[in-house]
């Protein structure tokens, strides 16, 4: 028997396949252990703070003492924790249950999942809206359900990983364009006449450099090459733009986007959740065809009830965007009078320029030691030598908050020597 051979004493069945079962492990074990010591030796190592409260702009964090103000959450309108979500959520709850134990073409869907479906396409202004457990899935169960070997994607090389990853599960031809480069999309359009459809994703707004699409150049060169447009606007729906429909709202081009994809989990509400929303028979298609609709559970009731809670108050009134427009303005122009360099335009997302990774590392610590939550981001999240702190802004965040969190940079960039 393989076992006897190996250990020179005879071992019955059973104790032989304990002892092959054990030994797989123990192979296994030494593996991850190799794999956990690389990614640590790598200096990529993602610790988790515990947060003891609700998500908002003042939370509870396990080991720190007191209030801490959160500057790096994507509740960018401070809906996580709004009376009226959270009440909707709860009497969805009541009324609808837990959850469906089933997808939703089964007997997972209820009238509310409609409604949010109408409600969603509504606020983009688009014919009908599909949803899903997350944007992740959104993004990986579209560009499989729609493309063909005939066909080709044009995806911005800084695109999100799960636009990414939807192109790879895709058998379209596949091109990468230069970030935000238009002379190299234009080539790629043209290089990819020869196929049937061409469709150019791009995240509207990116999460590192808190930069904006050039949807108004995308869309024209689109329309010169008959291609569609493609946006991911996890990061603008709820908040860029006059009324919070997003990047093609902020660059008035709504009209000529064909498919936008989003999230619950950020601005609306920040539960769970994504969608995606477009032309009737797109959507028809992906009830049909997109693997993670067809093969997940449908969202539960409360999550459902929170998001169209968080539409409602959004389509009610622009209060709440343009309070969020005005204190990113704040921090933006008190942050560049104190003398730091900030990436991109006018979004919540405020990467604070500092280049030396140790930097931002201490410099983030000695911000959390002044009662300020805020990341370091480095190599290889971000380009070597472009480390930097990422703070986003909440419509509830003070001016005060606001005024505290430059200060504490100002004091701690002064320390470090970022500041003269
Ligand atoms: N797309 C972008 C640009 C994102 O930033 C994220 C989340 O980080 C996602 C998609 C995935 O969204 P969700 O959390 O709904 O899966």
């Amino acid at each position: 028997m393989w076992c006897s051979r190996l250990l020179s004493y005879p071992l019955s069945q059973g104790q032989c396949s304990s002892y092959r079962a054990r030994t797989a492990l123990a192979q296994l074990n030494r593996v991850l252990e190799a794999e956990l010591e690389s990614i640590r030796g790598a200096g990529t190592w993602k610790s988790e703070r515990v947060i003891t409260s609700k998500q908002g702009p003042r939370i509870h964090v396990e080991g720190s003492r007191g209030e801490i103000l959160n500057f790096c959450a994507n509740n960018y309108l401070g809906l996580s924790s709004h009376p009226e979500v959270i009440r909707s959520g709860l009497e969805a709850l009541e009324k609808f249950g837990a959850g469906l134990s089933s997808v939703r073409f089964i007997c997972g869907t209820q009238n509310i999942h409609k409604n949010l479906e109408e409600k969603i396409s509504r606020f983009h202004q688009r014919e009908d809206a599909i949803l899903y457990a997350s944007c992740f899935d959104a993004n990986t169960g579209i560009f499989e359900a729609l493309l063909t070997p005939e066909d080709a994607v044009l995806s911005d090389e800084l695109n999100h990983a799960s636009i990414i990853d939807g192109i790879r599960l895709c058998k379209a031809n596949k091109y990468r364009y230069k970030h935000m480069d238009m002379q190299d999309l234009e080539a790629k359009l043209l290089d990819t006449q020869k196929h049937r459809l061409r469709l150019v994703a791009t995240d509207g707004a990116f999460s590192m450099d808190g930069d904006i699409a050039p949807l108004k150049e995308i869309c024209s060169l689109a329309q010169k090459y008959q291609a569609l447009v493609f946006i991911d606007e996890c990061h603008a729906t709820g908040f860029l733009g006059p009324n919070g429909r997003g990047t093609d709202e902020l660059l008035g081009v709504m009209d000529q986007v064909d498919i936008v994809n989003s999230t619950l989990g950020k601005a609306l509400g920040g539960a769970a959740g994504g969608y995606t929303t477009g032309p009737k028979a797109l959507i028809n298609l992906l009830r049909q065809r997109s693997r993670p609709y067809l093969f997940s559970n449908s969202l539960p009731p409360a999550v459902v009830g929170c998001a169209s809670k968080a539409l409602d108050l959004l389509m009610e009134s622009n209060a709440i965007t343009q309070s969020m427009v005005a204190k990113t303005k704040r921090f933006r122009s008190k942050m560049a009078a104190a003398g730091f360099s900030i990436l991109g335009n006018d979004h919540p997302i405020c990467p604070v320029m500092l280049g030396e990774a140790r930097l931002a590392s201490v410099m983030a610590d000695d911000m959390l030691e002044r009662g300020i939550y805020v990341i370091g981001f480095s190599y290889p999240v971000v380009p070597k030598g472009k480390a930097r702190i990422r703070v986003q802004i909440s419509a509830v965040h003070s001016e005060d908050d606001i005024d505290r969190c430059v200060e504490a940079f100002t004091e701690v960039g002064r320390k470090h020597g970022a500041l003269p």
